[in-house]
């Protein structure tokens, strides 16, 4: 039985499933999920509709000026059960799934500024504890005392499939190759910026889910949880 509200961090590369574990436990525990990654996305989504991305690239020094006038929250969809993130009072948690913001979302992702902000919006979000939330920095930087970390990963060939299903089943106009290249492109940017790249911190439990169902996945982390002293 689950004694306490404790802190779940889940970090790894691109779709390697910590949305989905993320929620699963999140409900079985009676948690609060966010979504890190759906924040990067807005704002990249919000550079992109103000010409702060463009044919001549991203803009780093105008999304900095414009961060004041960026609110973003999550508004409970009483229908899954999660939160969905607004920007500036607009549900975009559809839109900031396109491809386009999968291109430009790790550059903005890599901008200190936008971090400093992302991470204490989301401080602030578990705060009272028993919240689960994944992303890149989450076991390192945003909750570095969480009582459980777990770092996702999957073989590429599954991560790739798992993402192009998701996409595709959206009607979203995608191949296989290109969603790929994407995922490893942001991997290689995510880990190797220089303010909070993705790593897996010593006291993270590494889950290679390739062969595990969501089920496998939950039931062995809540044992973990439950043996915990
Ligand atoms: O999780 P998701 O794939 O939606 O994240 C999109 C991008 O947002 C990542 O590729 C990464 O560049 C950025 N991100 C981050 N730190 C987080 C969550 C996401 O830098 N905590």
């Amino acid at each position: 039985m689950i004694k306490k509200n404790i802190t779940i961090a889940i970090d790894g590369y691109s779709s390697t499933g910590k949305s989905t574990l993320a929620k699963a436990l999140a409900k079985s525990l009676g948690y609060l999920y966010v979504d890190s990654g759906a924040m990067y996305r807005a704002i990249t989504l919000y550079a992109l509709d103000n010409g702060i991305i463009d044919d001549k690239g991203l803009n780093a020094r105008l999304l900095i000026d414009h961060l004041p006038k960026i609110h973003l929250n999550f508004v409970m969809n009483p229908e899954c059960g999660f939160g969905e993130i607004f920007l500036n009072g607009k549900n975009v948690e559809a839109s900031i799934r396109q491809m386009t913001v999968s291109q430009w979302v790790s550059p903005v992702a890599a901008i200190s500024e936008v971090r400093r902000i992302m991470v204490s919006l989301q401080q602030a979000m578990g705060r009272s504890k028993g919240v689960v939330m994944d992303g890149r920095d989450i076991g390192s930087v945003v909750f570095p005392s969480a009582e459980i970390k777990l770092f996702l990963t999957a073989s590429d060939d599954i991560r790739a499939m798992r993402r192009y299903n998701e996409l595709s089943g959206n009607g979203a106009d995608v191949t296989i190759q290109s969603v790929k290249e994407n995922l490893m492109a942001r991997d290689q940017q995510d880990a190797s910026r220089s303010d909070s790249p993705l790593i897996q911190t010593e006291d993270a439990i590494a889950i290679d889910n390739s062969k595990l169902s969501i089920q496998d996945q939950v039931d062995q982390i809540l044992t973990l949880i439950n043996n915990r002293d």
